[in-house]
């Protein structure tokens, strides 16, 4: 049996024929850009999210850029957030001329610990960037208090967990601004790029809609400059269809993750735990062992891909050596790095393909 990680064709050939109807439409309708696919999502998105506002952009990496760049973040100003996360978290935070400064995270739950963020707030501290890792919302409540303490603005990067809830409030709509990605692998991915950026502040939405589109609200005349980051019809059009699915998908991917979670108790591997109140979408599942490499080659060998998220902390990457973070700073994220494996989830995984991951993770992992 061959398992990928994550099946993107299985998906598809469920919902082709819908697909290419939409994919058609938009063809036949001559308006590739800002048409009404974009502004079926933004209503679409909204209704999921719980925002008054949503503004679709070219990608997840733009939205943050551009969430970051609307609250009038840049040069001389720093901005909080996990060392443990997908590059983008962090390099928006330097593409805007901010400086990262990054607090490490919890073992059990790989999100930010809020209690050690405000030893590092200083008077340029200017936004906290909580992550939902694989899907799991970050501890919102002390995040929004600190935020509020300190004057911070609370920029969601929910990349991950679109549909996922913190005590009944979803994600994206609970801090200042949500920042969400379509890349194909995501909860919900369109066949390219594609990122919206939600929020319920009517003037940090109206700047991110001027910003992505240069500045300009009447065409060619521009009041600031800006990006050209638009998400496409033909994308949008596909969202459209794949987004009526999304609640089953996460249920599914809840699911599953229960049977691992019930299954691996009695193995040497850690399952990742689920916060209180919080609705888990399981981007990623994610289990933290000792003998990684040894799973991972015996899987392989029978057919079953796994993945490492992340193989090295964002603290300790090349392009942040220039921020003089050493070997040892943030111990949870570094151990994490060489002691974490995602196994195969996505909706479309059936219960043969699973049990067989589990026997086969057994054969190496039972005590
Ligand atoms: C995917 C992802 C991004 C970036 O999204 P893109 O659409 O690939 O630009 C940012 N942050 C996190 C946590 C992600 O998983």
């Amino acid at each position: 049996m061959q398992i990928p990680l994550i099946d993107l064709t299985a998906q598809y050939s469920n919902l082709e024929v819908k697909i290419l109807a939409a994919i058609k439409k938009v063809l036949r309708s001559g308006q590739y850009i800002n048409g009404t696919e974009v502004k079926q999502l933004e209503e679409n998105i909204k209704e999921v999210t719980g925002s008054k506002y949503a503004v679709p952009v070219a990608n997840g990496t733009d939205a943050l850029v551009l969430a970051l760049d609307a609250c009038g973040i840049g040069q001389g100003d720093e901005v909080i957030t996990s060392p443990y996360t997908f590059f983008a978290t962090a390099e928006a935070i330097a593409r805007v001329g901010a400086k990262p400064v990054f607090v490490d995270v919890k073992v059990d739950t790989f999100n930010i610990s809020p209690e050690l963020i405000e030893e590092k707030i200083t008077k340029n501290t200017k936004a906290i960037i909580p992550v939902h890792l694989f899907g799991q919302p970050a501890e919102m409540d002390a995040i929004i208090e600190l935020g509020k303490k300190h004057r911070l603005k609370i920029i969601e990067d929910a990349c991950q967990a679109l549909g996922a809830s913190y005590k009944g409030n979803p994600v994206g709509s609970i801090g200042d601004i949500g920042c969400f990605s379509f890349f194909p692998t995501k909860n919900l991915g369109c066949y390219g790029d594609g990122g919206v950026v939600v929020t319920n502040n009517k003037e940090i939405a109206e700047k991110i809609r001027l910003l992505a589109a240069h500045g300009s609200k009447v065409k060619y005349f521009n009041e600031i400059v800006g990006y050209n980051s638009r998400l496409d019809e033909i994308q949008a059009a596909i969202l459209n269809v794949k987004i009526s699915h999304l609640f089953d998908w996460n249920e599914k991917r809840r699911i599953l993750a229960s049977i691992y979670d019930r299954e691996l108790l009695k193995t040497n591997v850690t399952t990742p735990k689920t916060v209180e109140g919080v609705k888990h979408v399981y981007h990623l599942y994610v289990v933290t062992c000792s003998n990684v490499n040894e799973i991972k080659q015996h899987l392989e060998q029978k057919g079953i891909s796994t993945g490492v998220y992340y193989p090295s902390p964002l603290h300790l990457q090349r392009a942040f050596l220039y921020l003089g973070y050493k070997v040892g700073y943030l111990p949870v994220s570094e151990k994490l790095a060489t002691h974490t494996l995602a196994l195969p989830l996505f909706p479309e995984l059936d219960n043969n393909q699973q049990n067989y991951v589990i026997e086969r993770l057994k054969e190496v992992c039972t005590i």
